[in-house]
């Protein structure tokens, strides 16, 4: 088995949301050179080859993975914890075993810009989501100040390819 063991170092209550925690988890070994391949299988995610790390979401969880150790933000409690812990061990270790059939991706994902998220919005500057302008309410999407389901107009069957493209842009914001 490539990855045998994750254990649990810390647990610590969520900054960015106090009723959830934030976690730190130890490897049994060294997983950096998994991450290309982790880059291909989770389409979402984040490689950073420098570091290296490999950042995803699962659900509202943000899962950062490092060479020897993870750690986890918004998790609900100490249970749901060790079930991402073997989510993450299992995601590991099944990468490796079909490595050989996966081609490895370097490329590092960018954060998209304000300009970038604004392309997608309805660009009517109506003010119902308490914003004046679209782009003033792209620059608070992008600080987590504002979330998708403020802006009303996006509901609208129109713009329903639009908001899949948004919550696939702002995954890792
Ligand atoms: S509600 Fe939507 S369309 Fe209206 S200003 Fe805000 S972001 Fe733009």
């Amino acid at each position: 088995m490539y990855l045998n063991n994750i254990k649990l170092l810390f647990i610590q209550p969520c900054v960015a949301e106090s009723k959830k925690i934030r976690f730190k988890a130890e490897f049994s070994s060294d997983v950096s050179n998994i991450m290309p391949y982790l880059n291909s299988v989770v389409k979402s995610g984040s490689y950073n080859s420098n570091m290296p790390s490999f950042t995803f979401k699962k659900d509202s969880r943000l899962i950062n993975i490092y060479a020897n150790d993870m750690t986890v933000a918004k998790a609900i409690n100490e249970t749901d914890a060790y079930s991402i812990m073997d989510f993450v061990k299992d995601l590991i270790n099944e990468t490796y075993d079909n490595k050989n059939s996966i081609e490895p991706n370097y490329e590092m994902r960018k954060k998209p810009s304000a300009f970038k998220i604004y392309s997608y919005l309805p660009k009517k500057n109506c003010k119902k989501c308490g914003e004046t302008t679209c782009i003033a309410f792209a620059s608070k999407l992008l600080t987590g100040v504002k979330t998708l389901n403020q802006c009303d107009v996006l509901e609208e069957e129109q713009y329903k390819e639009k908001l899949k493209s948004l919550n696939d842009l702002l995954e890792l914001v």
